[in-house]
C-alpha cells in the first residue's frame, strides 16, 4: 500500500505527506531525481490539493499553480542546468507530472503541454540528427525561450489539434506558416487548446508552405507564437465534463507575424522526432497515472475512515470492500509497471516492442485510471460521490485520457494490432 495513514484514530484531520507513487528505492531512481520528484509530490499535496475543487468547478485556469511551479523551479523541470533548469530527464519529469495529477489532474495536463516545449527542444532534440550549424542556431534560439521562463516564469502550451486527421499524425497540419522576410504568416485554427488565454507563448505545431507548394507533414514546424501578438484570439466557450481548469477553448491565428527566433525545433527536426522518438506523445500518460493513485488513496482512506471532513465511520471490514480494493490494487500496480518500464525507455529509434509497449502502456493508463475511478465510485457509495470530495472529479477528469490524440485509446489498439501483425512495407496485395 502507497498510503501512510494516520496512526491515531482519533487525529484523522492530521494530514501525513503521502507515499511516493513511485517510490525511489524499490524503482532505482537517484536522490537527485527523488528530490525533484518529492518537491512536486509536497506541491501537490500541500498546496495544490486545496484549490483544486475551485478550478474544476469555475473551468478556471490554475494560474496561482503556475506561480508556485516557477517559484519552485518545476516551470523549467526539462530545461537543461546551463540554462538554470532543473535538467531533468524524461523519466523524471514523467513521475513528477504523474505526483502534480495525483492532487490536481488539469495542472499536471496543462503543465505537460508547458514542459513539452521544454522536452522536446531540450533533452528530446539533443538526441536527433542536426548539423553543426543548425544545432548552434537551435542552442541560440532555445536559450531565448529557456529565459523567458526561467526568469520570467513565461508559460508555454502546445495546440496541436485541429480537428481533421492532422493532431492523429494523418497529415499535414493546416495550420500554414508562409515564408516571408525574417519569419512566417502563420493563419489556421487550433482546437482543444489548453491554457487558451493563459499561456504568453503558443507552440503552434504548422506547415511551413510557400506559394504554389503542396503540404506536407515533412515541413512541419513547431513555433513559439506570442500570444500578444496581432491577429490572434481565443473563441468559444468551455464547459466540459472534465479536466475543466485546463480551459481548453479555440484559438484563432489571422496573417500572425512570427519571428524566426520562435522556432522550437529547426525546419525538418518535428517531422524527425515523430518519426524517431516515439515516446514524445506519451507525456499525456502520467496526469492519469497521478489520477489513478488518487481514486486508490481515496478509497483506501474512507474505508478506513480517515477522508477529512467526513465522520469517522469505518467500511473496510466488509469482504466485499477488500475484494474491491484489492482490484483497485492490482489494476493500479498493473499500470504503474508497464508505464514506468515505457517511460524508462523513452530515447531516439527504440525497437519496435519498445513502441509497442509505449503504446500499451498509454492504453494502460488512460483507460486504468477511469477504471479504478470508477471502481472507487461503487466501492466508496453515495457519500463519496459527492462535489464536497475529490473522488467524483477524479472520475470525471480520468475519463478523459483516452481522448487525447494522437495517441487516444482507439489509435493505440489500432496501431498495436497492425503493427504486431505487419512488418514495415508489408501488405496482403
Ligand atoms: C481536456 C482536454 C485537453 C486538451 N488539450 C489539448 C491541447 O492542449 N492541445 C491539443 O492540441 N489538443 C488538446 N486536446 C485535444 C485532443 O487531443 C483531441 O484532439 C480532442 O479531444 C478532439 O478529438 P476528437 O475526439 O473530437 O477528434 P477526432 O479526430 O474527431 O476523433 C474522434 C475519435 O476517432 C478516433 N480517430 C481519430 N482519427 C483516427 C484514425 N485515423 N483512425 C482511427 N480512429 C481515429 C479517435 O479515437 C478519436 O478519439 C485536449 C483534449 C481534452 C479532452
Amino acid at each position: 500500500m502507497t498510503v501512510q495513514v494516520s496512526k491515531s484514530v482519533t487525529a484523522i484531520d492530521k494530514i501525513n505527506l503521502d507515499a511516493p507513487i513511485f517510490d525511489p528505492g524499490a524503482f532505482r531512481l537517484n536522490d537527485e531525481q527523488a528530490g525533484i520528484i518529492t518537491t512536486a509530490r509536497e506541491l501537490g499535496q500541500t498546496v495544490f490539493a486545496g484549490r483544486a475543487a475551485a478550478y474544476d468547478r469555475d473551468a478556471k485556469f490554475p494560474t496561482e499553480n503556475y506561480r508556485d511551479l516557477h517559484r519552485t523551479g518545476l516551470l523549467g523541470i526539462a530545461i537543461p542546468k546551463k540554462h538554470g533548469g532543473l535538467g531533468a530527464g524524461y523519466q523524471t519529469y514523467a513521475i513528477a507530472a504523474a505526483e502534480i495529477g495525483r492532487y490536481c489532474g488539469a495542472t499536471a495536463l496543462t503543465w505537460n503541454m508547458h514542459v513539452c516545449s521544454t522536452l522536446w527542444s531540450g533533452p528530446l532534440a539533443d538526441d536527433l540528427d542536426m548539423d553543426a550549424e543548425t544545432r548552434a542556431e537551435h542552442e541560440r534560439r532555445r536559450a531565448v525561450h529557456y529565459k523567458r521562463i526561467v526568469e520570467g516564469g513565461a508559460i508555454y502550451s502546445q495546440p496541436f489539434s485541429e480537428g481533421g486527421a492532422a493532431a492523429a499524425g494523418g497529415v499535414a497540419f493546416g495550420t500554414e506558416a508562409k515564408p516571408v522576410k525574417g519569419g512566417w504568416i502563420v493563419n489556421g485554427k487550433k482546437i482543444f487548446a489548453s491554457l487558451s488565454g493563459h499561456a504568453d507563448y503558443y507552440g503552434v505545431l504548422c506547415t511551413e508552405i510557400a506559394e504554389g507548394e503542396k503540404a506536407s507533414r515533412r515541413n512541419t514546424l513547431y513555433l513559439a507564437l506570442p500570444a500578444k501578438s496581432d491577429g490572434v484570439s481565443v473563441v468559444g466557450d468551455w464547459d466540459p465534463l472534465g479536466m475543466r481548469g485546463t480551459v481548453s477553448r479555440t484559438l484563432l491565428f489571422k496573417d500572425v507575424f512570427v519571428a524566426e527566433d520562435a522556432a522550437l525545433m529547426p525546419r525538418g527536426v518535428y517531422f524527425q522526432a515523430a518519426m524517431r522518438w516515439p515516446h514524445m506523445f506519451l507525456t499525456l500518460s502520467p496526469t492519469y497515472v497521478g489520477l489513478a493513485q488518487a481514486a486508490y488513496d481515496f478509497t483506501v482512506r474512507y474505508l478506513r475512515g480517515e477522508v477529512p471532513g467526513t465522520p469517522p465511520v469505518k467500511r473496510r471490514m466488509y469482504p466485499t470492500k477488500q475484494i474491491a480494493v484489492a482490484q483497485m490494487q492490482i489494476k493500479l500496480e498493473q499500470v504503474k509497471a508497464i508505464w514506468f518500464q515505457a517511460v524508462t525507455e523513452a530515447r531516439a529509434n527504440p525497437t519496435k516492442e519498445q513502441v509497442l509497449r509505449a503504446y500499451a502502456a498509454q492504453y494502460s493508463a488512460m483507460e486504468g485510471a477511469n477504471e479504478i475511478a470508477t471502481l472507487a465510485i461503487r466501492t466508496c457509495g453515495g457519500q463519496a460521490m459527492l462535489k464536497s470530495l475529490p473522488l467524483e472529479r477524479i472520475y470525471r477528469d480520468s475519463r478523459c485520457g483516452s481522448l487525447m490524440l494522437p495517441w487516444t485509446a482507439e489509435l493505440c489498439l489500432d496501431r498495436i494490432g497492425r503493427e504486431a501483425l505487419y512488418e514495415t512495407g508489408e501488405s496482403d496485395e
